[in-house]
């Protein structure tokens, strides 16, 4: 529910109304940013209140209903664009993406050397990735694959940090590690497994850290914006949506990247959106088309699986470019972003 306050009401009476408001139950009413009357969306459990009632509220100009059951993500309550804001502690380089801020995260699928991580990081940094990319804890289909280096895989993330300066995005699939993420990660990634693991977004949503929060494989759009809300609800985090392709009838590629998921998400959320290719095909010349594709189709940014023997990866070789093709590719993403510009 959404209440436009009237411009004849003052300060003090706004005050009361939404405190007489949020008396009424689990209700908060979180004023919305951008608008340029004083408009408040009410969260939580509104069926308690009356709306007629409200109307009939002299302080009140109008009441409009949101029947979509995500809140807090959808463009209704942030007509504006988010811009989540990375990184810019330690040394590590301030990056941004949305509100017409493109950000690409490249770097392998696990970390699995100092050596290699370092490496690769260097290379996607002179070809223009802003965030480190790298699974220290990799939710494998098979308990018998590599299953990532854990907190050492974290440590070496920092090393590649601290020498390259860009912030590092990896993913957490668990409680058990919270604080750990807390201190070392720059954004939390919750994977596509876990997009419904509603203990998890809770918890990672009260660290108040940017979250990437990747689309599940049999999830729908809608379901992603409520999984959000979970994120957003302690008020604090800002989240990243990522669209990485979904499960389908389809065996020629790995997933089916939804690139309509894009300008669907761009209508109906202000948060930023990202597009991870490499995932969404699952072979290694299909990312080049789909993340220029993605990138004309709006996308705030780009996940990049990115290795320097692929052959030798111990994840997600088959999927991941080098970091030459990476390079070819960064600069034509460019040459994409000023076509959409120009045509825009
Ligand atoms: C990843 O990004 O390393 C990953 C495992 O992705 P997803 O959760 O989309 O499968
Ligand atoms: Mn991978």
């Amino acid at each position: 529910m959404i209440i436009v306050i009237s411009e004849r009401a003052t300060d003090a009476e706004v005050e009361v109304l939404i405190k007489d408001i949020e008396a009424r139950g689990s209700v908060k009413a979180k004023e919305i940013v951008g608008e340029e009357k004083r408009v408040f969306g009410l969260v939580g459990d509104v069926a308690g209140i009356d709306a007629e009632a409200l109307r009939r509220n002299g302080a009140i100009e109008n009441v409009i209903r949101v029947s979509e059951p995500y809140k807090l993500s959808g463009r209704h309550f942030h007509p504006v664009d988010s811009v989540v804001e990375i990184g810019g502690m330690g040394g590590t380089d301030s990056v941004r993406i949305g509100g017409g801020h493109f950000l690409v995260a490249a770097g392998p699928c696990s970390v699995e050397s100092e050596e290699q991580v370092l490496k690769i990081a260097q290379d996607v940094k002179r070809s223009g990735a802003g965030m480190l990319r790298g699974g220290a804890f990799k939710p494998r289909s098979s308990p018998y694959s590599f299953q990532g280096l854990g907190l050492d895989g974290l440590d070496l993330l920092k090393i590649a940090s601290r020498k390259t300066g860009m912030p590092i995005l990896t993913e957490l699939m668990s409680e058990a590690y919270l604080s750990d993420f807390e201190r070392d990660v720059d954004v939390i990634q919750i994977g596509a497994r876990n997009m419904q693991n509603f203990t998890l977004l809770r918890e990672v949503g009260r660290l108040g850290k940017p979250v990437l929060l990747k689309r599940g494989p049999s999830s729908t759009i809608e379901e992603m914006l409520m999984a959000a809300d979970y994120v957003l609800m302690a008020g604090k985090a800002q989240v990243i949506l990522c669209e990485r392709g979904i499960r389908t009838f389809e065996t020629a590629t790995r997933n089916t990247l939804d690139l309509s998921a894009v300008p669907v998400l761009k209508k109906r959320s202000h948060l930023p959106v990202m597009v991870d290719p490499s995932h969404g095909t699952g072979y290694w010349d299909l990312v080049e088309p789909m993340a220029l594709a993605a990138t004309a189709a709006g996308a705030d940014g780009l996940v990049i699986e990115v290795h320097d023997q692929p052959a030798c990866a111990l994840c997600d070789g088959q999927q991941s470019i080098t970091p030459m093709i990476f390079d070819g590719l960064m600069r034509r993403i460019e040459r994409i972003r000023a076509v959409v510009r120009e045509a825009s």
